[in-house]
This record gives C-alpha cells, structure tokens and sequence, in this order.
C-alpha cells in the first residue's frame, strides 16, 4: 500500500475561475498564465479547463511545446522573452508571441532576425524587466520591420494593495500614449493586469490580462479570501492519519519539542510532511481539516509526518481523513500561518505525491 497523501485537481475549477476572470474584465484578451508547470498542478491535468481562455502565457519553452502538442492553437505568450538565438526559432517553429524586455533581447532579435510577433514590456516600478518609461525603445523597434509588435506590456509591483498601482497605472499610460503621438507606427494596445489587478482595478483592464494565481482559486489579496472571490480551489491536498498518541500534561511533540500538551489530550499524526510540499515554517495552530472537522497542527512539521489536535475530533482514528489544503481549508490560510503565499505552496506540491485528476462537473461535486 501506498501512503494516503493525494493532491487532487480540478479542471472544472480552473474554468470556473477563468470565467470569473473574464467577468471582471470581458472585454479584454485572456491569457491564462500557466507558468511553473501550471503553478505546480501539471499543465496536462488541468488543460481542459483553460480552454476558454484566448491564450495561455508562460516561460519556459518546454511548456509551449507541451501545449502545442496537446493540441492548443490559440496564441502563446512567453512572459520572459527568448534567452538565446536558439528560442527566436522556437518561436517561428511554434507560433508563439515572445516578450521583448531589455536591450540585450532587442540585438538577439536584430542579429536573428526572425519575423515574430512580440510584446514589449515596460518597467512601471518592479524594476525586474522592462525598458524605463524614458528610454523606450523606440529606434530599435522601428529599425527591426521584422517584428510585429502586438502589445505594450507591464507588470504592477502592487496591484494587490488599494491605490498602490494607480500611479504607475498613469505613468505607463501617459508614457505610451506620448510615444504613440511621437511614433504612430508604434501604436499597439496595452496590458498592464495580472490577478489583483483583474479584480480590483478595472481601469486597468485595456487589451489584454494575465490571469495567473486567481485561476487556480487563490486569491490575490491578503485581506480577502478566494472564497469571497467566487474562485474554487483547483488543487485539494489530502492524507489520512496513520497514529494517534495519548499526551499527559507537559507532554511535548515532535522535533524540538517545539510544543507541551496543557493537559491530556490526543493528537493524531498525519503522513504528510515537507518532503511533500507542506511548509516547514507552518507553526503550531495552522488550519487543518480531520474528518471534515477543523482544528490544528502542533509542534514542528517533520520530513514526511506533521502532527494535529484531536481535541475537537473525539472520533477520529487510524485512518481518518484529513484535508491539508483545498476546500474546508483554503491554501491561503496555510500560507499565511507560514509566512507565505498561496502562490509557493501551489508551486512546492513534491513530485512525490501522487496526482490524480477530478473530471467532474464543478458543481457535481
Ligand atoms: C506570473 C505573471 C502573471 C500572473 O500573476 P498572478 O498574480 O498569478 O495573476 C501576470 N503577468 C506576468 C508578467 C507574470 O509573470
């Protein structure tokens, strides 16, 4: 027998969250952004439900690959642009539209200069990629025919905080639209919205957005929760207890005894551990569901085991279930008991667990 540790995935909830991507902003172009093997769900297992979007947006090429071989025709956004002369030809063998953010990209392209649909990215305060707001690169775009420039890109630092993406909103916008004056050629639409911004910031919507962590039922925000959002989680990771323990009072649990029973209690001990992908940081009091019944961890998460309350589940026993994360327990919860995001539990899911995939209707289940 195999250990009782499962992630489940849920198509159906992917295209339930896209649609509510595409409520918020329908009049733009959907990208589903599907980097990091589908923020760690496997891009097979949840390709039937980014099938409403109008395009599906990632970096590593390989990924293009995969979903050109699955048979996706629409567009493909490379979100990083191409690393080397080798990936321009990638993109002509592919199809796909590719990121031109630096100046290093704009001589790959001009000494490879392979006709390709680009979008070109702008720095709005992030300062990771992106050419400044007064240094575009306008010369450089208008002396390379060879590429079709099909959008001006950026990427907000802030777009879950109230306010805080207003003003580079504006900059980008006046910017461009001073360019645009300057350099009619250089005309394209824009795109500006990753998640938090679908939701929260509709002038920000234009042409095009980037539907990443809210397609997978997370949400974007600190202050509200996925539920509030309508979005349903795509990934349920779940395990069953494999022993229970009588503690006395003063009694302590796990490595570094990082916790002491205050009277007797029972916990149970789950297999699932960091080995896994559960977090390591997830502190004693971390949400968790035993048979359907909420309650916490205690004491430090080990390699392949972390241990729970039984107090408020007088029956639970050898066997019973337990949902780690997915939906009695958002994932949210659990990164934050941990100091970190939805977005780096969904990505750290171990290859080690085994996978399956729910094929059935949202609402069927
Ligand atoms: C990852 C990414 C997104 C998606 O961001 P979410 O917060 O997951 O919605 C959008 N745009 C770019 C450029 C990205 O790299």
């Amino acid at each position: 027998m195999t250990r009782p540790i499962h992630a489940t995935i849920h198509p159906a909830a992917v295209a339930h969250n896209l649609a509510q991507a595409r409520r918020h902003a329908p009049h733009s172009f959907l990208w589903a952004v599907i980097k990091a093997n589908a923020y760690g769900h496997g891009i097979e297992r949840v390709f039937s439900g980014l099938q409403s979007a109008d395009g599906l947006a990632m970096l590593d090429f390989d990924e293009a690959q995969r979903v050109r071989a699955m048979g996706w025709r629409k567009p493909i956004l490379m979100l990083e642009g191409c690393f080397d002369a080798g990936d321009i030809d990638t993109c002509a063998a592919l199809d796909l539209t590719t990121m031109v953010h630096s100046v290093h990209q704009l001589a790959l392209h001009a000494a490879h200069p392979v006709p390709l649909t680009v979008q070109v990215k702008v720095n709005s305060g992030m300062n990771r990629l992106g050419f400044a707001l007064d240094v575009l690169p306008a010369q450089a775009l208008l002396a390379m025919p060879h590429l079709k420039l099909a959008m001006w890109v950026t990427h907000f630092a802030n777009a879950d905080v109230t306010g805080k993406a207003a003003a580079p909103l504006a900059a980008f916008e006046t910017a461009l639209h001073a360019l645009f004056m300057q350099h009619p050629p250089l005309k394209a639409p824009l795109s500006t919205s990753n998640s938090a911004a679908i939701g929260a910031l509709p002038a920000a919507h234009h042409s095009a957005v980037r539907s990443g962590i809210m397609s997978y039922g997370s949400s974007p925000y600190a202050g509200q929760t996925a539920a509030q959002l309508g979005l349903k989680p795509a990934m349920v990771l779940t395990s069953e207890l494999i022993a229970v323990q009588h503690l006395r009072a003063g009694d302590t649990v796990g490595y570094g005894s990082t916790f002491t029973a205050p009277a007797a209690m029972r916990i149970g001990v789950v297999a699932c551990g960091y080995a896994d992908g559960y977090p390591r940081l997830a502190p004693t009091g971390t949400p968790i569901a035993i048979d359907g019944v909420l309650t916490r961890t205690v004491g430090r998460v080990s390699m392949d085991m972390l241990t729970v309350d039984l107090t408020p589940v007088p029956h639970a026993a050898v066997g019973s279930a337990v949902e780690l994360w997915g939906e009695q327990v958002s994932i949210d919860a659990v990164a934050q008991s941990a100091g970190t995001i939805g977005y780096e539990l969904m990505c750290a899911l171990a290859q080690r667990v085994l996978t399956r995939v729910d094929c059935a209707l949202i609402d069927g289940r």
